[in-house]
């Protein structure tokens, strides 16, 4: 079927109304139609071809919400009028040890909600900027939180995992310090996620601006990483530090924050690499730096269980399809609180 969408056709075009087909549900497939859609930094690195390997037109959107419009004759646990969600994975290998550990995420057979090659026209994903979706039934999610909360929920399906999953693996909690660096989608996410697993959290951000914000979202303490004195302050303490920022920055000036055994861990995906960080940094005190991505199928549905039951969402601006673009420049500003989300209503009226 034809469904309208908002895409680019080229990495330095702005994106604009298109028409896309999506495939009939197979016997496993649920149809959703697309309530709101969380706009990440990803899709812009992605859409603008700044990471390689951009396939156009390129449909961004990976925090899709919505409703069940229709489900396959072999799906059980859903049904038609279900709230649920589509985060950054719609299908992997199922048989890998990634996958029979629910860590689809790493599977190399994973198949990203956009830009993955599929049997699909045109060839490869088309993700969340658009009206309807067709999901494998084992990539969906139930969203338990009060229907009048669902355009907030979008962005935990991947601002929201992409900083659980390393606060669960590194074991924030009550008794630890954890660190946030850059308090922008996801970051703001940690700074909730972490606070309500009972963890000390300390927000860092390079604007002035943001420190008193961070502590309405639920930090204890708020850092401005260029004041180097305040930077000082937190020598050798922290556990933890997740670090979503999204360009090369000098990883030193974290790195001497964590204490003995300490852990940082890299989220955010900058285009160019971060410089080297000094070894001595890493080898007087057996700190680790460290990676994480996104988050497997199991982990997003007890990170959206958990939020439900926390009452934690994004705090977002609604924005129609058509101020897409105009919404990009505010993000690379740093000019949004926290994410912007796509009303997919107004998708019909920009065809
Ligand atoms: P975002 O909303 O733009 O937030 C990024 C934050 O980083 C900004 O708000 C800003 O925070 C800080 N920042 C940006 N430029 C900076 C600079 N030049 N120097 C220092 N700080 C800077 O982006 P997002 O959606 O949260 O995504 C963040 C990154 O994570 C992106 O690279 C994205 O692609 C990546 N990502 C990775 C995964 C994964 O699986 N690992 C998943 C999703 C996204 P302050 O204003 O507070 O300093
Ligand atoms: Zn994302
Ligand atoms: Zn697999």
């Amino acid at each position: 079927m034809t469904v309208q969408a908002y895409g680019a056709h080229s990495g330095d075009q702005p994106l604009e109304p298109m028409a896309i087909t999506r495939r009939a549900p197979g016997p496993h497939d649920v149809q959703i139609d697309i309530a709101y859609c969380g706009v990440c930094h990803s899709d812009l690195h992605q859409v603008r071809a700044e990471w390689a390997g951009t396939r156009f037109p390129c449909v961004p959107g990976h925090e899709i919400v919505g409703r069940v419009a229709a489900v396959g004759a072999q799906v059980s646990d859903f049904k038609a009028g279900d709230l649920v969600g589509v985060g950054c994975i719609v299908d992997s290998c199922r048989h890998c040890e990634d996958c029979d550990s629910g860590l689809e995420n790493y599977c190399d057979g994973m198949v990203g909600t956009y830009n993955s090659p599929t049997a699909d026209a045109p060839g490869h994903t088309l993700g969340g900027y658009s009206q309807q979706i067709v999901v494998h039934e084992r990539y969906v999610l139930r969203i338990r939180h009060p229907e009048d909360q669902l355009a907030a929920v979008a962005p935990l399906l991947c601002a929201g995992i992409t900083t659980w999953s390393p606060l669960q693996h590194w074991n924030a909690g009550p008794g630890t310090k954890v660190g946030i660096v850059g308090i922008g989608g996801l970051g703001h996410m940690g700074v909730k996620l972490a606070h309500a697993m009972g963890a000390h959290v300390v927000a860092f951000t390079t604007s002035d601006a943001k420190r008193e914000a961070a502590l309405d979202l639920g930090a204890d303490e708020a850092v401005v990483s260029r004041n180097a004195d305040e930077m000082t302050a937190h020598a050798r303490s922290f556990d933890l530090i997740v670090n979503t920022v999204a360009a090369p920055h000098n990883l030193d000036a974290f790195l001497v924050l964590l204490k003995r055994d300490g852990a940082m861990v890299l989220v955010g995906a900058p285009a160019t690499p971060h410089p080297s960080p000094g070894v001595f940094n890493l080898i007087t005190r057996r700190r680790t730096l460290a990676g994480s991505m996104i988050g497997g199928i199991p982990e997003t549905q007890e990170m959206l269980d958990f939020c439900a039951r926390h009452g934690v969402v994004a705090d977002i601006e609604m924005i129609r399809a058509d101020e897409i673009n105009t919404a990009y420049e505010r993000m690379l500003r740093g000019d949004v609180k926290y994410r912007f989300v796509i009303d997919s209503a107004t998708l019909s009226a920009t065809a």
